[in-house]
């Protein structure tokens, strides 16, 4: 029996980590998180019966805490409750699903504190790798990647050498705008961009998706969870999302993860890893199949992707002002505030604004987070 608890149960991530626990019946859920969606909160919590549930909110919390009464449920509030979830004392597995820098923290705690990590929130490594990796070693805790291109990366290493990876090839769907130039991308409105072709997923990463923000940030992600260069890492854009990610040997050969596009598969594979168990679903039929396609991406379009490069290669605190700026920006576009195109352009504005800082503290990286907050707002 494993036990986990799931930081951002009620998202995207959170509710598949559950299909996943609900399909096996052999891990036990200590803990579950939302923001404020208490309405499928108190579901799950009826459903799995945690011991602990954190709510962001604290007056929702409240509330949840009247609705559950007559639960043994604890509900605690703000990031003091999302810390204590994060290192309840029997969990094996913490489960980072929640979207944003607001992670970071309870990762932190939770690696300290020896659990391993199942990690999902892209967020954390982009900001703040060079703190994780480390303490993660040091505590002897494994992170487990469930973004399903990073899972794919992460099989293809197995039985070899990490010594002999020549390059980590890193696939994109290319988005709902793959083949698109910047003037067709003029008036694209919020329902446009939340049409991903091949994945269902939280409304900030498939906007991220569709700008290739997604893309640069799991170029980032990458660089920290394999400790390679980020010019180790090619972007490939392989439109059927078929092929999850690959690696490529010294010798030429490269090692690939394919399988239909299902988020269960790497969720279920980081929370039994080693072990390979039965999922349901649909499988690969290469007759039917055909053929896979392959393209360079559009980096003078997508500009966003060759920023997030920049930002990667330089580290310090720039990565944290290429995320905390497309996180607000795509907030103001989600609230149809700013045109779409303008979210890249926040995001450039800020890097070149930005001086940064080499190997950044915890303090420093919300420092930064809060500088491109300050420049942004100023600017409404
Ligand atoms: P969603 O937006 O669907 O879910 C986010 C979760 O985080 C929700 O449970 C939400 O609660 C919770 N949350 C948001 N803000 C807070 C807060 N302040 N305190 C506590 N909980 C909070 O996101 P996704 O599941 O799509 O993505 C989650 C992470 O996983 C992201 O970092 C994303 O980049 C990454 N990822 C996602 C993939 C996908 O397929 N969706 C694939 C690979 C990586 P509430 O419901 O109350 O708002």
């Amino acid at each position: 029996m494993k036990n986990i608890a799931i930081l951002g149960s009620t998202g995207s991530i959170g509710t598949q980590t559950l299909e996943v626990v609900r399909e096996n019946q052999d891990i036990r859920v200590l803990g579950l998180s939302a923001g404020s969606n208490i309405t499928r909160l108190e579901e799950q919590i009826r459903e799995f019966r945690p011991k602990l549930a954190a709510v962001w909110n604290e007056e929702k919390a409240k509330e949840l805490r009247l609705r559950i009464a007559d639960l043994d449920t604890r509900v605690v509030s703000g990031m003091e409750g999302l810390t204590e979830l994060a290192v309840i004392h029997e969990t094996d597995i913490l489960v980072t699903a929640i979207v944003g820098m607001i992670g970071i923290r309870p990762t932190i705690e939770a690696i300290r504190a020896g659990k391993d990590i199942a990690l999902a929130n892209k967020e954390t490594l982009v900001t703040a790798g060079h703190i994780i990796m480390p303490l993660a070693r040091e505590k002897n805790v494994s992170i487990l990647p469930v973004d399903s291109e990073h899972s794919a990366i992460f099989q293809s290493l197995r039985g070899n050498d990490g010594k002999a990876v020549k390059k980590i090839l890193l696939t994109a769907s290319g988005g709902p705008f793959r083949g698109k130039k910047e003037e067709d991308l003029l008036d694209i409105q919020v329902e446009d961009a939340l049409k991903h072709p091949n994945w269902s997923m939280g409304r900030k990463i498939t906007i991220d998706s569709s700008t290739m923000v997604n893309k640069g940030l799991e170029v980032m992600e990458a660089r920290w969870l394999f400790d390679v260069k980020m010019d180790q890492i090619q972007v490939v854009i392989q439109p059927q999302s078929i092929i999850h990610s690959m690696v490529e040997y010294v010798d030429g050969a490269v090692m690939a993860q394919l399988g239909t596009p299902d988020m269960k598969l790497p969720i279920q594979y980081a929370l039994y890893y080693p072990e390979r168990r039965y999922l349901p679903g649909e499988r690969l039929d290469f007759w039917k199949l055909g053929r896979l396609d392959f393209e360079e991406p559009d980096m003078d379009t997508f500009y966003a992707l060759a920023l997030a490069y920049e930002a990667g290669r330089a580290e310090g605190t720039l990565p944290t002002v290429f995320n905390a700026a497309n996180e607000l920006a795509v907030k103001m576009f989600l609230d149809r505030e700013i045109k779409y195109l303008e979210i890249t352009q926040i995001i450039e504005d800020c890097m070149r604004a930005h001086k940064n800082k080499e190997n950044p503290t915890l303090q420093e990286i919300l420092e930064a987070e809060a500088e491109v907050y300050e420049r942004i707002e100023s600017r409404r």
